[in-house]
């Protein structure tokens, strides 16, 4: 009965918990439907403010800013923060919006190897002789659910005198002992400069996105960034959402807990049947098929088995390095993890993923 969803971003099935929906419809009733201004006319109210402060609380950061989307944050910093006297160093696979920030702005660019240390060490001595330098990661990346070197990102950042940004997007939540992202869970949090994350996926599933990270930074980005200054103000309900989910995951990380062990369950399950799943210990669970065809095929006898997937192939992946990408979420019981290995194991035989 019913369809298992396996492919969205709520890690943490805050999008249909009572106590999020209750302060969402609250928020409502109290604020109205939208603030029909931008943040610096009549847009801001107290719980604008007040989800800034708590995001920044939560991240152990000064100050936040909030976007109507994680996308807009990542189009907004780049271009505010650097000038073409400065220099920023990105992943070669970061996520499109970071990529689109970059295009932005006028500083010098560089585009280091994925997650490769020694070309980003290249990378950075030559961009000494600019005035400023930025390296740039998403946290844990959404294609292979693999996460950035960022105590190695960050020791060389010190060694070459840059500071570091994190798109936290499939981090914030759960990743780390109390579910800060990946910069608890390596340990750096003192050390990450800035993070940019979104409201869209663990937080609740509805929308929007922030900065965190020094008070000058955000002091700047409120006069200078576009998508701030120039779009809408969140809407009350949506602010409601994440506060709440925030409020959840300060007073305990079961929630987070209870997802890990999960993908746990389901790594292990799946791997044990013959698969191969990319990255380590991370919720984007991706079920690497290599042919395009057969990741199609294969999603879409899976859901005739009930299970929602979708595969992905070229241009969004490498060519040859199609996949289907399972997201695992705490909402998901054990059974329905073990329902889709068996129904994975099934399609997997019968297209001859599996011997
Ligand atoms: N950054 C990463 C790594 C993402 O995966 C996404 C969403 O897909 C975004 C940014 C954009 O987030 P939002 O949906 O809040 O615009």
């Amino acid at each position: 009965a019913g369809i298992l969803n396996f492919c969205a971003n709520n890690y943490l099935g805050l999008s249909s918990h009572p106590e999020v929906i209750r302060a969402a419809v609250e928020a409502l009733e109290k604020f109205g439907a939208g603030l029909s201004s931008v943040r610096f006319i009549c847009g801001t109210q107290s719980i604008h403010k007040d989800l800034e402060e708590k995001i920044a609380h939560f991240h152990q950061r000064e100050d936040a800013i909030l976007y109507a989307s994680c996308f807009d944050a990542n189009a907004g910093i780049f271009e505010a923060l650097l000038t073409p006297e400065d220099a920023v160093l990105s992943d070669e696979l970061n996520h499109a919006s970071i990529i689109d920030g970059i295009r932005l702005c006028k500083a010098n660019k560089y585009r280091y190897k994925h997650m490769d240390m020694q070309d980003l060490e290249a990378k950075l001595q030559d961009a000494q002789k600019h005035r400023l330098r930025l390296v740039a990661t998403d946290g844990a990346f959404s294609m292979d659910g693999d996460i950035a070197p960022l105590r190695e990102i960050c020791q060389l950042a010190q060694k070459y005198d840059a500071l570091v940004f994190i798109d936290e997007c499939h981090a914030t939540g759960f990743l780390g002992p109390s579910g800060r992202g990946t910069d608890e869970l390596l340990g750096v949090m003192d050390k990450v400069t800035i993070i940019n994350s979104t409201l869209g996926k663990a937080l609740g599933g509805a929308a929007g996105g922030y900065t965190t990270g020094p008070k000058p930074l955000i002091d700047l980005l409120r006069q200078r960034s576009r998508p701030y200054l120039f779009s809408n103000s969140l809407p009350p309900a949506v602010v409601g959402c994440a506060s709440k989910a925030l409020d959840l995951l300060m007073e305990s990380n079961a929630i987070a807990q209870s997802m890990a062990a999960k993908t746990q369950r389901f790594r292990s399950k799946m791997t044990a049947a013959g698969f191969t799943i990319s990255g380590k210990d991370h919720p984007i669970c991706p079920v690497m098929l290599g042919d395009a065809r057969l990741a199609a095929v294969m999603a879409e006898d899976m859901l005739n088995r009930g299970i929602y997937v979708i595969g992905f192939s070229y241009p969004v992946v490498p060519k040859g390095k199609a996949r289907i990408r399972v997201q695992i979420s705490a909402v998901h019981s054990d059974e329905d993890i073990d329902c889709c290995v068996e129904a994975f194991t099934e399609v997997g035989r019968k297209h001859g993923a599996l011997p």
